[in-house]
């Protein structure tokens, strides 16, 4: 195909113009067209089993550059952008990143899909199209405030599929209508499908904020994701939501199974499905459900959906694993209720241990019991936290079932984290090893060849800084902020948690603030760059974005302290702000508390980038620093053993943790007191901030006054060795060669291999 006689084609049918006329929109318009087409056309794959990934959250990012990559176009398409005087990047600023997920989960399930597509194999998405997604994010005097974050246009992604189920809520009925989304595999030929359903006539926006009447169920359902549920109404319109995903997937499964020429009792031997944490768990009983109505005896329905489904687990936090009080199950789905009485009394038959019920005392059902129960396969994310899981939170389970239980850690598509949001990067690793770990990411390893090359090390820092600088031009064109090219670029960006302790960082940058303010001045400029969104209801996760916009402005202000160290937040962190923040980063912070995070993908797409890790031993940091080894990654903090420990009351006097021990170290006590400061309090919320301070002495759930001073001093060690740029680059070549195992290629070959049997 002649890209540029079928772009100018389509310009005259459609605008009635030249291609070379065209405004960067209209060329945004014209490429969606042609990737579009192009990827409806191609075929699905084959298999004997067909996967349908269910997520409550896909989190894409924008499609355009990846679609041109795996069509095979993005050269092309560049090439003649460039000769027509355009710029591929200025095109794409016109896509809206669709908002239908809000962090890693979801952006996890993004790259699987990616990665399904071009490894060819037969697994399609199922989520939800949610409208105004999680929400946008405004900073406002020093606040987050949030928006509706509209992302349909009337040319989209989208293809309407003319499909629609009816899913049988208490008291009324409403049609899910499937739009789809083509996934096409790079290099592969073939193309997936992401399946998002709908209400059939979504409410417009007439909401203030994100204000919406939660009880407009009919209208209302998928206009954001995750709706605020601190009240009764939000939390029902969520089970609103899963029942309507679960059902709907549901029914498509069983219909395309029918179309493939098998019956309901071979499901399977034909499919495979994956939960994707928690929320589409209510698949399990609606497929049993929907099997008996077929036909099915409930045995044979209950045997072959549990070889059918798998779960994957994706946190050990107690307020995320989720459970929904009966009576609310007989609002919203009144027909799965016998279904999931009866698969609770079978293990209750079965097991007298009350901690595997799935129905609890005060009428609760407990979702991951269900999936454990009633699934072929649990697995956690990283090595880590499948270990926790096995040995202590679902322990009674594992003594059930230990065959179920296995790991998969998680990945990321080297494709969109480092092909296209890093092109100088990939060329010169094409320089030096070739092509091929574009198909086989395990061949960067290749890169080790180049540890003591002074020319590549050489290139790998000016890449670096170019990264830098475009960072620095598009924070000055979006945010109005000069950043300091020169200076190390240390990057938090994730949701906003307590336990990813984003505070923690805080209390460094109020640390080298004092330093400086009493003479101390560090060996070379620090620009701290944070990017994150709290939850609406997260009283406390706002407070530390307050905190942080504080210190911002502080600094900001105090010619003193300004040259040496610089605080930014991006506003509204999303996939498109990744792209470019980590190709830009010096240091990667992966500082959560031992144990609490599952997994993470963010320090994947960092370490590819050529990023040190400056973490905590959690998650999938815990493989990363076996993989680079001790000298390539800076490590600090308590062990996920210590942390168990003293969450179970595990200090020799029988006390759990305690942080006000901590607090009176005075090294910690100045650096906590900061907060209720007057210089800080003139800039900042009293309240909020005296909300901060009391809970940090009093409460610190997530131990950061524990770590604080080893952080600290872990930081402080890495900055020195920044200033060896030498060994800073072999740093740096070393973590993008060993960085091949976090492809989410390697991820989804073992789930084929292991769970789902496709081909
Ligand atoms: C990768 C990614 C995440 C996940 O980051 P973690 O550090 O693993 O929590 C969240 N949001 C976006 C936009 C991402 O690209």
């Amino acid at each position: 195909m002649d890209v540029r006689e079928t772009l100018a084609a389509l310009a005259g049918e459609r605008f009635g113009r030249p291609l070379d006329q065209c405004s960067d929109r209209q060329l945004y318009e014209l490429l969606l067209l042609l990737c579009a087409r192009l990827a409806r056309e191609r075929p699905a794959p084959a298999g004997e089993r067909k996967l349908y990934y269910f997520s409550a959250e896909f989190l894409v990012g924008k499609l355009l550059s990846n679609n041109l990559l795996a069509l095979g176009l993005y050269g092309q398409v560049s090439q003649l952008l460039e000769q027509m005087g355009r710029d591929l990047g200025r095109v794409e600023s016109m896509e809206p990143e669709p908002s239908l997920g809000n962090g890693g989960l979801g952006r996890l399930a993004a790259c699987f899909l990616d990665s399904l597509a071009a490894l060819g194999l037969p697994g399609d998405g199922v989520g939800l199209n949610y409208h105004y997604g999680l929400f946008r994010q405004v900073f406002r005097e020093g606040r987050q405030t949030e928006e509706p974050d509209p992302w349909m246009e009337p040319d989209s992604w989208l293809i309407p599929t003319g499909l629609r189920f009816p899913v049988p809520f208490g008291g009324f009925t409403l049609q899910a209508v499937m739009y789809d989304i083509a996934i096409p595999g790079a290099g592969s030929g073939v193309a997936n499908r992401l399946h998002l359903f709908d209400v059939e006539r979504p409410a417009r926006r007439p909401w203030v904020g994100i204000d919406f009447d939660k009880g407009d169920i009919p209208h209302c359902l998928t206009s954001f994701l995750y709706p605020d549920d601190s009240d009764g109404a939000g939390r029902l319109l969520r089970g609103y939501q899963e029942y309507f995903l679960a059902s709907a997937g549901a029914q498509l499964i069983l219909t395309q199974l029918e179309q493939r020429g098998f019956q309901p009792g071979q499901l399977a031997s034909h499919v495979a499905v994956q939960i994707n944490d928690t929320h589409p768990s209510l698949v399990i009983p609606e497929l049993i459900r929907l099997l008996v109505e077929r036909g099915l005896s409930i045995n044979l329905a209950i045997d072959q959906v549990r070889r059918t489904c798998a779960y994957t687990n994706h946190t050990i936090l107690a307020e995320a694993l989720e459970t929904w009080p009966l009576a609310s199950l007989r609002t919203v789905a009144p027909r799965l209720i016998p279904v999931l009485l009866e698969l609770d009394r079978r293990v209750k038959e079965a097991c007298p241990d009350p901690r595997v019920h799935i129905i609890d005392p005060q009428e609760r059902v407990h979702m991951a019991h269900m999936d454990i129960h009633y699934g072929c396969s649990v697995n956690g994310v990283a090595a880590l936290h499948t270990e926790i899981l096995k040995h202590s939170e679902l322990k009674p389970f594992y003594g059930l079932y230990p065959q179920r239980f296995h790991n998969k850690t998680n990945g990321v598509t080297f494709r969109r984290w480092l092909e296209v949001c890093n092109r100088p990067l990939a060329a010169l690793i094409d320089s030096c090893i070739g092509p091929d770990w574009r198909r086989d990411a395990g061949r960067l390893e290749g890169l080790m060849a180049f540890a003591g090359d002074s020319q590549v090390l050489e290139r790998l820092l000016a890449v670096k800084q170019e990264q830098k600088d475009r960072l620095c031009r598009l924070f000055l064109a979006s945010q109005g902020v000069e950043l300091d090219r020169m200076s190390v670029f240390d990057v938090q960006v994730k949701r906003l948690h307590e336990y990813k302790r984003q505070q923690m960082n805080a209390l460094y940058v109020i640390h080298k603030y004092l330093e400086i303010r009493d003479g101390v001045l560090p060996e070379r400029p620090v620009t701290v760059l944070f990017g994150a969104k709290a939850a609406p209801a997260y009283v406390m996760a706002k407070h530390i974005i307050h905190l942080i916009l504080c210190l911002r402005r502080l600094i900001e202000d105090d010619p003193r302290v300004r040259p040496w160290l610089r605080v930014a937040m991006v506003e509204n962190y999303d996939v498109t702000w990744a792209e470019r923040l980590i190709p830009a980063c010096d240091i990667s912070e992966q500082i959560s508390l031992a144990s609490k995070e599952a997994s993470g993908t963010g320090n994947m797409k960092f370490m590819a980038n050529g990023a040190v890790t400056l973490g905590t031993l959690d998650g999938a940091n815990v493989e990363i620093a076996q993989l680079v080894g001790p000298e390539n990654i800076y490590t600090f903090g308590a062990t996920s053993d210590q942390v168990l420990a003293l969450y179970r009351g595990g200090q020799p006097d029988g006390r759990g943790y305690c942080p006000l021990e901590f607090y009176h170290r005075p090294a910690v006590e100045r650096l906590v007191d900061f907060l209720v400061s007057p210089e800080l309090l003139r800039v900042g919320d009293p309240a909020a901030l005296s909300a901060l301070w009391r809970d940090m002495k009093g409460k610190d759930w997530f131990m950061a006054l524990l770590d604080v001073e080893d952080y600290i001093a872990a930081r402080d060690r890495c900055l020195r060795d920044y200033g060896d740029r030498r060994a800073w680059a072999g740093k740096m070549l070393v973590n993008i060669a060993k960085s091949g195992y976090f492809s989410s290629d390697r991820t989804i070959r073992q789930y084929n291999e292991d769970v789902w049997h496709l081909t």
